[in-house]
């Protein structure tokens, strides 16, 4: 064994109810006096609620989210926290929420204390993300690693179904992929194979009842863990394919990880390590049922994902067949080749075709 591992700074607060009796605490804790508030409309409401014991400290409210962070609504976010001269950015919301707030520390150093009501995991991580004339440009800045995160299940209940699912597998795609991407290691793995279980757990409980406690437990612990995971290893294969291919076709975010991620496994499984593909498969069990007596890492997560109703072909979350062949020269051009020098093996155009027809079809690989 040798890896280098550096842990991330954040203190987690975790705990049904806690984002109302907690916040106000950890708001003293962080010592503001001048807390601006990031939540996008839909989430109006809850940011009223959670809001109300902060009281006067609150000096104004930001609610232009939209997805990918477009370099306007940064803008106008930083504009807005100097002028009121804001000490804390409070995020409420999903990832699109903690990404206009990761913009605006990216540029104003103020801290951020978040309050996920997703499964994203973004809160966990010192990535930023802005968009531009549709082009996504990433980054990493400890700046925009939040401070302070309450994780409270109580507030995912509102979730839909099919965004429960959708956002739960894209925590499952960040932690499958803490096992090989560049900064992976044992303790990535550690945190990735709970977090794996955890959702295995959560996900068919809170298909089945949405308002499932143990459910949204598990599931955003689960969450919490995958994003961990995920800050420390990094993208590799699976996340630079589907990168590439929402950015080229915007196609919706978590869908697009939970079809491509089976492919990958698929194409990994057998030249990881037996131990590692062991450590999945038997984290996948914990799902039971079905997926439990599936044999090996990629047949327990097809099963899962079948299971829990979600899309499992490119066609279906938007790609186009004409564009098929496009899809597979932008993605080649990212990943063939030397690209992705950590994974288990690698890829050539050839295989790149392989996956993403398979991956379009919504062939069991
Ligand atoms: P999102 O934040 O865009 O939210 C999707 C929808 O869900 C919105 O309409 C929102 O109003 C609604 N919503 C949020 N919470 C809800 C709740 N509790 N109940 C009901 N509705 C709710 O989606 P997301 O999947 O959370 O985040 C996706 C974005 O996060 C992408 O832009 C992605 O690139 C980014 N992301 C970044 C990182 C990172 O490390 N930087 C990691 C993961 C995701």
């Amino acid at each position: 064994m040798t890896f280098t591992y550096t842990a991330l700074p954040a203190r987690v607060v975790f705990g049904a109810g806690s984002a109302r009796t907690r916040l106000r605490d950890e708001v003293d804790a962080l010592a503001a006096t001048r807390v601006f508030v990031v939540a996008g409309e839909a989430e109006e409401a809850l940011a009223d609620d959670l809001a109300g014991p902060l009281g006067a400290l609150v000096v104004d409210r930001f609610s232009q989210v939209r997805q990918h962070v477009p370099v306007v609504i940064a803008e106008a976010a930083r504009a807005r926290a100097r002028e009121v001269d804001a000490d804390l950015l409070v995020s409420i919301g999903g990832g699109s929420t903690t990404g206009t707030a990761k913009a605006i520390a990216m540029t104003t150093g103020l801290p951020i204390l978040a309050v996920p009501t997703t499964y994203a995991g973004s809160e966990m991580t010192p990535v930023w993300g802005l968009t531009e004339d549709g082009n996504k440009t990433t980054g990493t800045d400890l700046r925009v690693l939040p401070r302070t995160v309450i994780y409270d299940p109580d507030l995912t209940l509102t979730l839909p179904g099919w965004l429960t699912i959708a956002s739960g597998l894209n925590a499952m795609a960040h932690s499958v992929e803490a096992f090989w991407a560049p900064g992976a290691n044992p303790v990535t793995q550690a945190l990735a194979a709970e977090a794996i279980a955890a959702l295995a757990r959560g996900l068919p409980r809170v298909l089945a009842d949405g308002t499932d406690d143990a459910g949204r437990h598990d599931t955003l612990y689960g969450a919490w863990l995958s994003g961990t995971a995920f800050a420390v290893a990094g993208s590799g294969l699976h996340h630079k394919i589907c990168h590439a291919l929402g950015g080229a076709f915007d196609l919706p975010h978590a869908q697009t990880h939970a079809v491509v991620l089976p492919h990958v496994l698929a194409f990994n499984e057998a030249a990881m390590a037996s131990a590692q593909a062991d450590t999945i498969a038997n984290a996948l069990a914990a799902a039971g049922g079905s997926v439990a007596t599936a044999q090996g890492a990629t047949a327990r997560l097809f099963a899962l994902e079948a299971s829990l109703d979600s899309p499992m072909a490119l066609r279906d979350v938007g790609l186009a067949e004409a564009d098929l062949p496009r899809a597979i020269e932008i993605v080649t051009t990212r990943v063939a080749g030397d690209k992705v020098p950590t994974n288990p093996r690698p890829i050539t155009a050839a295989d790149v075709s392989a996956i993403l027809t398979a991956a379009w079809i919504g062939a069991r690989p």
